[in-house]
């Protein structure tokens, strides 16, 4: 519809432009009469269902003026928004090529082609561009808020923590929890190139701008137990209870792997005993089921999954409950629980684990950026019935 409505005001704003062009022009000027004609031919297009064709050649006849330089702005912005890329950054272009134009107008139309070049992915050229509104124009905030986007896009995180300080500062609101995960993506990436060292600054930069950074704490205790400094690891992981304690099913794997590296995997158990009490967490229960399966046995692990799903009820937990009854059933109770194992198993099959509060993306990895709305730190373990 919006596209109809487009080619019903095309003529008009073509023709108004005409008549103003008109009012101001004399007789002389050799543009005058070739007007109509374009107008026409152009109407002609639209008839003949050549819309392409038509629209450029409305687009030729709305001379750029003071008057016009709005509609051609309106136009472009429309393009872009439909998709067709090239026809805005040729509108804008084409504006920004008038010798005429009143500086804001200039600096208006170099915002727009900025925003066309990012669409269109060439984000070397709307670096260029936005980096020059950035330092003297009205739109040098947003001009930033862009540059901050193509360097997270581009993974070019030096530049990303220098803009994400300028915003701050122009904004006077804190970016510090986007910039730890800055700090972290170089942690992350001088970790992978062997450099555990510097990796490990990177880890204590983020959190000593973001002391909740879960992810910095999660990465300093890979860092520590792959170092074989199995306290230090297991001090940074249990920090993260009060870091933000809806990431705690995360920590359990890899403090298993440092009790078990120090060989005292039953202090796993007071642990895990001792965060129950404050966190009823589906995970932690799983993990305090299957230790205390391996430590204990069988029938206290299932008095206490039981205990647990009266308040919590919980898939996960019914479907562990279900193993454990099977190997000791008999005959015909078992074929019957391997029935209920098989309907636990597939609704659990394709169950998400991580998912974004703010846009509803849902996977089994956990991205600290979400991929759907590019928001940091808003994919968490999903929790309830169905959940972690
Ligand atoms: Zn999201």
């Amino acid at each position: 519809m919006l596209f109809e409505t487009l080619f019903l005001l095309l003529p008009v704003a073509a023709l108004s432009g005409w008549i103003m062009g008109r009012r101001q022009l004399t007789k002389k000027d050799p543009r005058f009469s070739d007007i109509p004609l374009d107008y026409l031919k152009g109407l002609n297009f639209l008839l003949d269902e050549q819309p392409d064709k038509a629209i450029d050649l409305f687009i030729q006849m709305l001379e750029v003026n003071n008057d016009t330089v709005e509609t051609h702005l309106a136009l472009g912005s429309l393009f872009r928004r439909r998709g067709e890329v090239d026809r805005a950054i040729r509108i804008h272009q084409n504006l920004i090529a008038r010798p005429t134009l009143l500086p804001a107008q200039r600096a208006h139309a170099l915002f727009e082609l900025g925003q066309d070049y990012m669409k269109a992915g060439l984000f070397d050229r709307a670096e260029t561009l936005f980096g020059e509104l950035v330092e003297s124009s009205p739109h040098s905030e947003q001009a930033l808020a862009y540059l901050l986007d193509i360097y997270q896009q581009e993974k070019d995180w030096t530049n990303a923590i220098k803009i994400a300080q300028r915003i701050a500062v122009k904004t006077g609101k804190s970016f510090n929890d986007i910039i730890s995960h800055f700090y972290c993506e170089q942690a992350e990436t001088a970790y992978k190139q062997g450099e555990p060292a510097r990796a490990m600054k990177l880890c204590k930069k983020a959190l000593s701008i973001n002391r909740k950074s879960v992810r910095a704490s999660l990465l300093e205790a890979q860092i520590e137990h792959e170092s074989g400094n199995e306290n230090a690891a297991i001090r940074a992981l249990k920090r993260i209870e009060q870091q933000d304690a809806d990431y705690l099913p995360e920590i359990l794997g890899p403090l298993l792997h440092c009790y078990e590296s120090l060989g005292k995997p039953e202090e796993m158990l007071v642990y895990l005993r001792d965060i129950l009490a404050r966190h009823d967490a589906i995970s932690i229960m799983l993990n305090l089921s299957g230790l205390l399966q391996y430590y204990q046995d069988d029938e206290t692990a299932e008095a206490f999954i039981e205990e647990f799903l009266h308040h919590r009820p919980s898939l996960r937990g019914m479907d562990r409950l279900i193993d454990i009854n099977i190997k000791h059933a008999k005959e015909p109770v078992q074929e019957k629980l391997r029935i209920l194992k098989s309907v636990t198993s597939q609704l659990l099959e394709d169950k998400p684990v991580y998912s974004c509060h703010i846009c509803g993306f849902s996977g089994k990895t956990l991205h600290w950026q979400c991929p759907g709305c590019k928001r940091w730190d808003t994919v968490k373990p999903i929790q309830g019935v169905e959940g972690e």
